[in-house]
């Protein structure tokens, strides 16, 4: 996700750059796991400092269901707001002490070439969802046995009633069946 800034750099203030986008970002993150290539539009606009990268991003990935465990597809947006760098706007400042004061992902290079990659590989952790839902009802794992409630693979509402509470229900009864009888 390279973008050369040379002319944008050489422009005033304010100056502005719009790209569609459309990447390919299955090899981005070994533990993401996108399933659609990363579309939409970003901006690019000359600051005094650099370059102001503004933009709305999304993809879909493959994730897990957090309440039934079951593999779902989540749509993910991103949301893009970064200043970058340029090297060349430091002067005579060494690299290590740019380096201290700058994330080393926003800084434009001596070719300059403006890298978004490891921006929107943090910015995709971030807006993936930490807890998925397959669907907003999802009914979840049964926490007696485990079982899908979705696919109805749990019975446990079905099972049979404690023989202790079975015990005290019919004595309840009893009672207000003499009670009535009183009346
Ligand atoms: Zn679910
Ligand atoms: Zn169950």
């Amino acid at each position: 996700m390279l973008y050369n800034v040379a002319q944008l750099l050489r422009g005033p203030t304010g100056a502005e750059r719009r790209y569609g986008v459309s990447e390919e970002i299955r090899d981005l993150d070994p533990d993401l796991d996108p399933i659609s290539p990363l579309t939409g539009s970003i901006k690019l606009m000359r600051t005094s400092q650099g370059v102001l990268v503004t933009g709305r991003l999304r993809t879909a990935m493959q994730m897990t269901c957090h309440r039934c465990l079951e593999p779902m597809v989540g749509e993910v947006e991103l949301e893009l707001e970064e200043e970058f760098h340029s090297l060349g706007h430091f002067g005579e400042a060494s690299l290590d002490e740019i380096l201290e004061e700058d994330d080393e992902a926003l800084l434009i290079d001596e070719h300059h070439q403006l890298d978004l990659t490891e921006v929107v590989r943090q910015g995709l952790w971030l807006a993936a969802p930490m807890e998925a839902l397959c669907r907003p009802d999802c009914a979840g794992l049964c926490p007696r046995c485990g079982g899908n409630r979705n696919l109805g693979e749990c019975l446990c509402d079905e099972a049979p009633v404690d023989p202790r509470w079975a015990a005290l229900q019919t004595l309840l009864s009893d009672e207000s069946k003499s009670q009535e009888r009183s009346d």
